[in-house]
């Protein structure tokens, strides 16, 4: 007999989980059959007890088939290849990061095939949805045959989980989120992976972030993660290489939706990234070179950054955006201008308190300004003010003078930049001397 509560004893106990527990534990909540209360106990006995690598992986199968798995038509090509490659990237999420913006039109201009399942804002840091949505009319919530559609049509198509893809992480996340299991290893790997593995790609790149403004805050733990992720991936017999990039500063020069959507558009737009941005087309030519490498278009990293280099100075990678903006539903031309996406009413400086050298940055606070301002939300039912953000931050090492300029704010409300304003300022850390100079791609795991 199945008893769920003896399940969750021997978890508690600190004993493995057998496959067939795990799928009947999983698929009886998916159902409904297995009440919330009985499914938080056991992820609250996994966040004490953790599992080993089989049950990580049991627990992203059961996940799995909880739903539906996409199906693709790839056809053979010479050399035994597959095609055409579908492939894609996640990344654990950080402020600033616009990178999928930039990064699936890129690919797909590249010829790649781009199904990106993306999330919205998770505690401090913006999600990529959100940011998209700020686009006149732009759909996140696509169908599976929408899906399909777009990414075959298109090249690249980015949008919300459906409901048949990994229904049992949807159910999971929501009680993990009000019963404090979120940050647990196991747990977050088969939530990540479960969703990138329903998507059916045939390569996926991992950004996996560390630091301040990162998940998880520490570079051992974040390396754990990479590596849980990596394996899981593999043993699904999938192409899959993790980055661990630096998130102790905002990437590039927005943080915030609209802003975001804008730097992104000059980034696809400039063979030369404006200033502020350098840091964000560096992470975006790394995952893009393992994404092209994976998929056999080219040799080296030389060769995958030349192809990305000619597919941006040749406007193709915009174009792709557009293409995929308006097959989602969005105003394309918010790519020739970008005056069309929503603007701030005000625009001012958070002037720096002291001068100095910027030591160190408590990123996440910078997030959380941003919902301050309205640009997050800080209950789900909340509506986002898509314009307010902020621009042009000081980055670590930066001189600044007592004064000056720490960013500029872009806000609808006095009030709350006022609190957005002191939370900028006491982010900041400013001393004499500049911090160690951290490398920004840190380790390549595969
Ligand atoms: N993102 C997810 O999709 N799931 C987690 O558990 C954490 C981050």
């Amino acid at each position: 007999m199945f008893l769920p509560s003896q399940i969750i004893q021997q978890k508690r106990d600190g004993q493995a989980l057998t496959e067939e527990e795990m799928r009947k534990f999983v698929l009886g909540f998916t159902r409904g059959e297995i009440p919330d209360y009985q499914m938080a106990a056991l992820a609250m006995a996994v966040c004490f007890q953790g599992m080993n690598f089989d049950e990580t992986m049991f627990l992203t199968r059961a996940m799995v088939e909880s739903g539906k798995v996409v199906e693709w038509k790839r056809s053979g090509a010479p050399g035994g290849r597959a095609l055409p490659f579908y492939c894609d990237k996640h990344s654990t999420g950080g402020i600033g990061d616009k990178v999928s913006l930039i990064l699936a039109p890129l690919m797909a201009a590249c010829g790649l095939k781009v199904p990106m399942i993306s999330g919205r804002g998770l505690g401090p840091t913006g999600g990529t949805l959100d940011k998209l949505e700020s686009i006149p009319g732009f759909r996140t919530n696509l169908s599976l045959e929408e899906l399909v559609r777009v990414t075959d049509g298109v090249g690249c198509c980015i949008t919300g989980a459906t409901p048949e893809i990994a229904p049992a992480d949807k159910k999971l996340y929501a009680l993990r989120d009000v019963t404090a299991t979120v940050s647990c290893l196991p747990l977050i790997v088969a939530s990540i992976m479960s969703k990138k593995l329903a998507e059916n790609v045939d390569g996926l790149v991992l950004d996996v972030k560390w630091g301040s403004g990162a998940f998880m805050r520490s570079r051992p733990d974040s390396l754990k993660l990479a590596r849980a992720m990596v394996e899981v991936g593999k043993r699904y017999g999938k192409k899959v290489v993790a980055l661990q990039t630096d998130m102790n500063q905002p990437l590039g020069r927005c943080i915030g939706n609209v802003l975001e959507v804008r730097e992104s558009v000059e980034c696809l737009s400039a063979e030369v990234p404006k200033r502020g941005s350098a840091d964000l087309m560096e992470v975006i030519f790394a995952l893009g070179a393992e994404m092209l490498m994976m998929s056999g278009a080219v040799k080296n990293v030389a060769a995958a950054r030349e192809l990305m280099q000619k597919k941006l100075a040749s406007e193709e990678a915009l174009k792709k955006f557009g293409d995929m903006v308006e097959a989602q539903g969005g105003d394309r031309r918010v790519c020739e201008t970008p005056d069309r996406l929503p603007a701030a009413k005000h625009v001012r400086p958070i002037p720096a308190k002291q001068s100095g050298r910027v030591r160190a940055i408590a990123c996440d606070q910078i997030g959380y300004a941003v919902i301050a301002l309205g640009g997050g939300r800080k209950v789900a039912s909340d509506q986002i003010d898509f314009a307010v953000g902020f621009e042009l931050p000081k980055k670590l090492g930066d001189r600044v003078k007592a004064g000056e300029p720490l960013m500029m704010m872009h806000y609808n409300d006095e009030d709350r930049a006022a609190e957005a304003e002191r939370m900028v300022q006491q982010s900041y850390d400013i001393g004499p001397k500049a911090p160690r100079r951290l490398p920004l791609v840190v380790k390549r795991i595969n």
